[in-house]
């Protein structure tokens, strides 16, 4: 398969912080005219045979996904898996350890959120969430969106819930390693998020892709709802310098509020390997 597909492999339904099911997701997909869609729910694959099964029936290819938060050098970074086997029980123990530290730390933000004059955003938030094992700083930023605290999420993650702010909690995700054994040795593929969202020195960004690939990763996302037109051409470079393929994806989590739409992206350059080349044996 060439570069140019309409391949969306990141995006969320209500088993993560997203606003839609699985089935309205692979309807939306289809609609605007996805041929090889993934779901990546943060930490889950609960949503994996719905999705499967609602890819079908729309006559869209389907490749199994997740998208893994991982802790490297202080950093939240995200790791997409596609292709891998969703009952592998490596993969499955791995993400069940993963979401495990959630629900403390959804009650912890609550805590801090009192003392800035915010009450009952754990109970607010919880009011969003599709699956209680996976309340995410998404759910608290609807919730502070409802009250009128903030106009939108996006000025809830800037005045309450990043790095430094009264409402935020630093956890520690799983290592960059596991994530990526946990996808390869349940036979997929791993791939780095949206790059260009971290905020590493030149030099922590180098040992990212350098760890990644020493463990087995194959792929970064180029082109994303994450990157401006800049952003994927600098990470194209990367790509080529790594040697690792290249994935496409919206990050679409609902209609409300992403401003990208399933499927609504550039395709990718055509002289990288896009990811799908090597998936070519686990797309359903
Ligand atoms: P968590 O896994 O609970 O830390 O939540 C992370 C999620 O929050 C991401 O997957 C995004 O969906 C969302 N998020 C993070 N930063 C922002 C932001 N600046 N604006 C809107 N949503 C964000
Ligand atoms: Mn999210
Ligand atoms: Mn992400
Ligand atoms: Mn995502």
């Amino acid at each position: 398969m060439s570069s140019i597909l309409n391949a969306d492999l990141h995006c969320h339904s209500v088993v993560s912080d997203g606003t839609l099911m699985p089935e309205a997701l692979a309807a939306r997909a289809k609609a605007n005219g996805v041929e090889l869609w993934a779901l990546t729910d943060h930490d889950e694959i609960g949503g994996q045979h719905r999705a499967a099964a609602a890819a079908r029936e729309q006559g869209m290819k389907y490749l199994t996904g997740t998208e893994i938060s991982v802790t490297f050098a202080g950093e939240t970074v995200h790791i997409v898996g596609l292709g891998f086997d969703p009952d592998d029980p490596r993969m499955v123990e791995g993400l069940l350890a993963t979401r495990g530290g959630r629900g403390a730390r959804a009650q912890e933000m609550s805590d801090q959120l009192a003392k800035v004059g915010i009450k009952g955003a754990y109970e607010g938030a919880l009011k969003y969430v599709g699956n209680p094992e996976l309340i995410s700083r998404t759910h608290f930023a609807r919730f502070l969106v409802e009250t009128g605290i903030c106009k939108d999420t996006s000025e809830v993650f800037r005045r309450y819930l990043t790095d430094g702010k009264p409402g935020f909690v630093p956890h520690r995700w799983a290592s960059l390693r596991d994530a990526v054994q946990w996808i390869t040795r349940s036979g997929g593929v791993a791939v780095i998020a949206h790059p260009a969202r971290y905020r590493f020195t030149p030099n922590e960004e180098y040992a990212l892709f350098t760890e990644f690939k020493a463990h087995g990763g194959q792929a970064v996302e180029v082109v994303t709802g994450s990157h401006t037109a800049a952003e994927a051409v600098k990470y194209a470079g990367t790509a080529r310098e790594f040697g690792l393929a290249a994935s496409r994806g919206s990050d679409f989590h609902s209609p409300d509020e992403s401003h990208t739409d399933l499927g609504q992206l550039p395709y990718l350059p055509g002289e990288l390997t896009p990811v799908w080349e090597l998936l070519a044996e686990r797309i359903r």
